[in-house]
């Protein structure tokens, strides 16, 4: 019998991507949902941006571009690290790809040597994972606790970088916890990796405009510039403007890496999207005060979603300090029983039992390596997002201790 790929052994299908499709196949069958689980701005991709792309096929610009994208997109992404991070990176120190998740498989495979440890903190996005055990790379967990507000510590990372570290994968604002880190976190961390210097850094800084009470994004090239040649600054147009289907992601970091990356898609992307490209450019270079109106909206609903569910008992739901995912701790919850006998032994069985009896989707702690807990989103419907909590409330207090 003609057998998979022992490579398949390595890495799960994305959890989120089975809750996403379960939820798609019970609407159709006419359920009555509050989807928390998506991972997308509820926004439409702005007017100005919109408008370029269909400028781009009307004046033909539908052909492959350069392997890495267009050099002026490559220009407007190096203004972008200029203006927003302080990151000086020439177009040929910066590669565009579709998408971030893409290119985070092959920054890995690029960094990462087979059988070396990538070191990350949990909660984790769950294609962190797959991309580092795609890689040949093992992932070398640190659990973070709501105590250091989910975020890795000096001691913990210098008790988990060992002489197989390849990598240090950093995201924030963090997916599903929301944590960003400070300038000055950034830079004691920064002080571990210093006596590494064999270890790159990876900062996935994809939620950098959905960020709350006057904070600004820091990234570790600029926090510990003598970190800047061994990082990678990756970032995106899909959270901030809105355009997760348009699948344009970016990095910048030391050229050697850079190349390396470029080799690797020139054997396999090819090059990103022509048509996306040029909306990607329109986002770069065009307006960016919505971002901040944008952010504050995302502000305000997660301020009253943490208000709402302080009402559900057994929940804990700290405020997050960007991104728009709340990720509740549910402990509290755990041991109780449903009307129907059935007992709730985790967060997976809390999420079936919120999807089965109440029509809500959220996404079980497991998928993020952080237990118990499950994240939601609150970028959805206004409406839905009443009616979700509503229910979420009134199913937590439906549970009864036995
Ligand atoms: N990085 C993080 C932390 C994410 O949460 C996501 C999407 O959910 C991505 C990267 C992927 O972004 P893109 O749409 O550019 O592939």
């Amino acid at each position: 019998m003609a057998e998979l790929s022992s490579l398949l052994e390595r890495f799960e299908a994305s959890a989120i991507s089975a809750i996403f499709n379960r939820a798609v196949v019970l609407r159709a069958e006419g359920r009555d949902l509050a989807d928390f689980s998506t991972g997308e701005p509820h926004f439409d991709t702005p007017v100005h941006i919109r408008q370029a792309a269909k400028r781009a096929i009307d004046t033909g610009q539908t052909r492959y571009t350069g392997i890495a994208g267009r050099l002026d997109l490559r220009q407007a992404v190096g203004r972008k690290f200029r203006r927003d991070n302080a990151l000086d990176y020439p177009p040929d120190q910066i590669v565009v790809s579709a998408g971030a998740k893409p290119l985070l498989f092959k920054v890995l495979q690029a960094l990462a040597e087979p059988g070396s440890e990538v070191v990350i903190a949990a909660p984790l996005w769950p294609s962190h994972l797959g991309a580092i055990q795609l890689s040949g790379a093992t992932p070398l967990i640190v659990e973070t606790g709501a105590a250091d507000d989910f975020k890795l510590t000096p001691p913990a990372l210098a008790a988990a970088i060992g002489a197989d570290t390849s990598c240090l994968l950093l995201c924030s604002p963090g997916n599903p916890s929301g944590a960003v880190y400070s300038s000055d976190e950034l830079a004691a961390l920064g002080q571990v990796l210093l006596d590494h210097p064999k270890v790159w850094v990876i900062s996935d800084d994809l939620y950098e405009h959905i960020i709350f009470a006057g904070r600004r994004l820091a990234t570790m090239a600029s926090a510990e510039p003598r970190l800047f040649e061994r990082t990678l600054t990756i970032n995106g147009v899909s959270k901030g403007y809105a355009m997760t289907g348009w699948r344009i992601g970016y990095a910048g970091g030391p050229k050697p890496a850079i190349d390396a990356v470029r080799r690797i898609m020139s054997q396999s992307e090819g090059c990103p999207c022509s048509i996306s490209q040029a909306a990607a450019l329109a986002a770069l270079d065009g307006p960016q005060d919505f971002l901040a109106e944008w952010s504050a909206h995302y502000e305000a609903r997660l301020k009253r979603a943490v208000q709402v569910l302080a009402r559900a008992p057994g929940l804990e739901c700290p405020m997050p300090e960007g991104g728009f995912y709340l990720f509740p701790r549910c402990a509290g919850v755990i041991g109780k029983q449903a009307a129907d006998g059935g007992k709730i032994a985790s967060s997976s069985e809390l999420a079936r039992y919120l999807l089965d009896d109440w029509g809500v989707v959220v996404v079980p702690g497991p998928a993020f390596a952080a237990d118990p807990h499950f994240r939601m989103s609150v970028a959805l419907a206004e409406k839905e997002l009443d009616k979700g909590l509503a229910r979420i409330v009134e199913a937590c207090a439906a549970l009864a201790s036995r």
